[in-house]
């Protein structure tokens, strides 16, 4: 293409709401075959409500929410603004942790009040030896069938409650994975979730248990883009976390979510600035047109 039909396909990017690093950046988003897709913030909103909390024997439910709300106070995951909120409107003010640290991919840790709590993935409780009683690990599962987030709370070496939390698929997100795939695109959908959660998202836009790769720590996005890219496909990316920064720089094209975090902003190649997945699949088409392979 000329330098003239380049500088037109960017404007009208533009006017499309979205934003191109640099012309170069067309000929790698006409060539893409492949679409990876982060769930939360990226095919979902990414804003998460808490529907529900399970409690073991014993504990009362204005203590979890406390010191589970307490911790995620301080974490800025869509999961724990949730829990944060949802505790806070219903308890009140939280207490200040008096320790606190973020477990990637996992959860919190911290010290809320004298206590060691912890607020995450069932994974995490099992780094510290805990696991859920029968009851709870019940409660969990029939959430995750449901395609919600279960998320577990432990204090002082025991497992206290299971919170269930859900976000919705965005009202665009279906129609724009049928545009991707008429483009000729396989769409697949990465994440760190549960495996159940993950799948019931995926029905929910027409994506296969099979092109749903879950449970996935955020270190190891940039490796399933590897991987693909080692199958010869041209992978293109799109995310919205700090977790999927590395992953759209490792993409052939990595596609920011205008709404999400700097760090995916300042990795990805082009931005859709309205969070809106159509603007991948018009993206797509503009590159082809720009670069003449389509009229
Ligand atoms: P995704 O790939 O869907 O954007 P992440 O890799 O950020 O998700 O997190 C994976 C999972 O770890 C979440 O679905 C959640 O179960 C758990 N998790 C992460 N951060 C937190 C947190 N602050 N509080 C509770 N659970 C968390
Ligand atoms: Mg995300």
């Amino acid at each position: 293409a000329t330098p003239t039909a380049l500088m037109v396909g960017t404007g009208r990017g533009a006017q499309l709401g979205i934003l191109i690093k640099g012309p170069e950046v067309l000929e790698s988003t006409r060539k893409a075959d492949t679409i990876v897709l982060d769930k939360t913030g990226t095919v979902t909103t990414g804003r998460m409500t808490l529907l529900a909390v399970h409690t073991a024997q014993g504990t009362g439910e204005r203590d979890v929410l406390r010191l589970a709300g307490a911790l995620e106070h301080a974490s800025e995951h869509p999961v724990a603004r949730a829990v944060a909120a949802g505790a806070a409107e219903r308890t009140g003010t939280l207490p200040v942790p008096e320790d606190f640290a973020n477990v990637p991919g996992l959860g919190v840790q911290g010290v809320v009040e004298g206590h060691a709590v912890l607020v995450g993935r069932e994974k995490l409780l099992a780094e510290w030896a805990m696991e859920l009683p029968a009851d709870l690990a019940r409660a969990r599962a029939e959430a995750e069938a449901a395609g919600r987030t279960a998320i577990a709370v432990a204090w002082d070496g025991e497992a206290r409650a299971v919170l269930e939390v859900a976000d919705a698929v965005k009202e665009t997100s279906a129609e724009a994975i049928g545009r991707l795939r008429a483009l000729g695109l396989t769409p697949i959908v990465l994440t760190g979730d549960n495996r159940a959660v993950a799948e019931a998202v995926a029905a929910q836009v027409g994506i296969a248990p099979e092109h749903v790769i879950a449970e996935v720590m955020p270190e190891d996005k940039v490796a399933v883009v590897k991987r693909l890219q080692g199958e010869g496909r041209s992978v293109a990316m799109a995310g919205d976390g700090v977790n999927d920064a590395a992953a759209l720089a490792q993409a052939d094209l990595g596609l920011a979510m205008g709404t999400g975090t700097d760090a995916a902003i300042e990795a990805g190649d082009l931005t859709l600035v309205r969070g809106d997945l159509r603007a991948a699949a018009d993206a797509i088409r503009l590159a082809r047109k720009t670069l003449g392979t389509i009229k």
